[in-house]
């Protein structure tokens, strides 16, 4: 990185993956220049700060930023403990983004609408890897201004971006105009966002750990509420996806979590309907009428759309990527994710190498780098930034020597279908061999799935 010396490097996102690269590349002596769009680090999590997580303390910070944190008297929580999303940003974002360190070089209310070279557009090939960067950014004060920088890590996550209603991977028609009808895709039915949901006829749509969590939350809130009316539309002929292996399920969260839908949908609690690809939907005054490709129709107060999420590449279109066609992850990357193959996908420690793209100290990290997969783990992030710091200061040795510690479970049944998301050294052999969603676990780590506090009667 040539002009790191003068510049400095763009980290668009303040969420776990992108503070942890800043906190790499201070140590590097590189300095960071953070753009969040949110108006605090997290800001994404802030949506599903009602959600536990599945992974541990231990699994979800960064060792560099700990350095940082300790060094300011922090202290760690208890290693074993799965905190709420609430807890990750309370006991640890905030306080990372609150270190003079990192405040100094942060700004909140920064969107990035575009990143470039200067004065190149893409088709311009010629000084290309040695032309600094210009990120485009929307300023809280209603500024628009571009900043020139040495190289940019894009740590912006997929949440701002969720799949669409429809099938073949476009809106359905009306989605957009529906917009106000359409919550959020983890609401806390229970408890913020209740006011939206009690009495309410609930459409929920999907068919991953989002929507068994949203649904049984919601029958939760029918106990209370008993106008509240749950419906259910999987694209699937049946839910066992959902469902999973009830008792007998290899995975005692998922299949405890799989029973309770099962059970709920038999007791008449949740009105199922299988094989619903949505065509259209047709906003009402106060409602919304859902039409199936087969000419079905729906009628709901509020449509919860549960259907996984998938990265923001308009922002990227000025640069040369390397993108896997399907996945949209780094183009080595996306075969050993891609959920539609890999119903227990394993994958091998990466990171700069894996991570390079065409245009030279570009790197797309964190729950972006997964592209559309959905089994993106902070563990893996933060070793990705950890190498990807290395090699913009130019330590190739430490930047391509990656190792990850996961713990030695799965991360099965998630919204885009069952899949796992651990390295293969991670893996007993027996779980490698067969699979590990059908392998003993102690502890489910895994993504994304909802347990609203003390609300799902999970263990986890
Ligand atoms: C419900 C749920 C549960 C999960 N549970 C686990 C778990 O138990 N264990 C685990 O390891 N992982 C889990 N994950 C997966 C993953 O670790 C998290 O999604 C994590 O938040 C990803 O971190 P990130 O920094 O890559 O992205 P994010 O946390 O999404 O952060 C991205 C940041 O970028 C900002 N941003 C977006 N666009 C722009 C822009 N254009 N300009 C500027 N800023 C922008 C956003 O506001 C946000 O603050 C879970 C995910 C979900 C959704």
């Amino acid at each position: 990185m040539d002009s790191a010396k003068k510049l400095p490097v763009a980290v668009i996102g303040a969420g776990p993956i992108g503070l942890a690269a800043a906190a790499h590349l201070l140590e590097r002596g590189l300095e960071p220049l953070i753009f969040e769009a949110g108006t605090t680090a997290g800001a994404a999590i802030e949506h599903w700060r009602h959600i536990r997580l599945f992974s541990p303390w231990r699994f979800n910070t960064d060792a560099a930023a700990v350095r940082l944190l300790e060094a300011a008297g922090w202290e760690a929580p208890r290693p074993t403990a799965l905190p709420y999303g609430g807890e990750l940003i309370d006991k640890y974002l905030a306080p990372l983004g609150a270190l003079p360190q990192i405040s100094s070089r942060l700004q909140t209310g920064a969107r990035v609408t575009a990143v470039t070279r200067q004065g190149l557009d893409k088709t311009h090939i010629k000084g290309r890897d040695t032309t600094p960067f210009v990120v485009r950014v929307e300023h809280a004060d209603g500024e628009t201004r571009d900043h020139a920088v040495a190289a940019v890590i894009d740590a912006s996550g997929t949440w701002s971006t969720r799949n669409p209603l429809g099938t073949s991977g476009l809106p359905a028609i009306g989605e957009e105009a529906a917009g106000e009808r359409i919550s959020a895709p983890l609401p806390d039915v229970t408890g913020r966002d209740r006011a939206s949901f009690a009495g309410r006829r609930v459409l929920v749509v999907g068919a991953g750990h989002s929507a068994a969590n949203t649904l049984i939350n919601l029958a939760d809130l029918a106990k209370e509420e008993p106008d509240t009316r749950i419906l259910w539309a999987v694209r699937g002929a049946t839910a066992e996806k959902v469902y999973g292996g009830g008792d007998l399920d290899g995975l005692p969260a998922r299949g405890q979590l799989g029973g309770r839908v099962r059970r709920l949908v038999e007791a008449g609690k949740i009105e199922l309907h299988t094989g619903f690809g949505i065509s259209s939907i047709k906003s009402l005054d106060s409602s919304v009428t859902v039409s199936a490709v087969d000419g079905r129709t729906l009628e709901a107060d509020v449509v919860v759309p549960c259907t996984g999420f998938r990265p923001d590449l308009d922002i990227l279109r000025e640069l040369r990527l390397n993108l896997d066609p399907a996945v949209e992850a780094p183009m080595e990357l996306g075969p050993l994710i891609d959920p539609e193959f890999h119903s227990c996908g394993t994958v091998p420690p990466h990171g700069a190498k894996l991570l390079a793209h065409p245009d030279k100290d570009f790197y797309i990290v964190g729950m972006k780098s997964y592209g559309r997969a959905p089994t993106f783990l902070l563990a893996t992030g933060y070793e990705q930034v950890r190498s990807v710091a290395a090699a913009l200061a130019g330590d190739q040795e430490s930047a391509d020597t990656v190792h990850l510690d996961l713990p030695e479970t799965g991360v099965c049944s998630t919204d885009a279908g069952t899949s796992c998301d651990v390295p293969a050294t991670a893996l007993p052999a027996e779980a490698a061999e067969s699979g590990c969603c059908a392998a003993p676990e102690p502890v489910l780590v895994g993504f994304p799935t909802g347990l609203a506090h003390g609300r799902s009667g999970t263990s986890n």
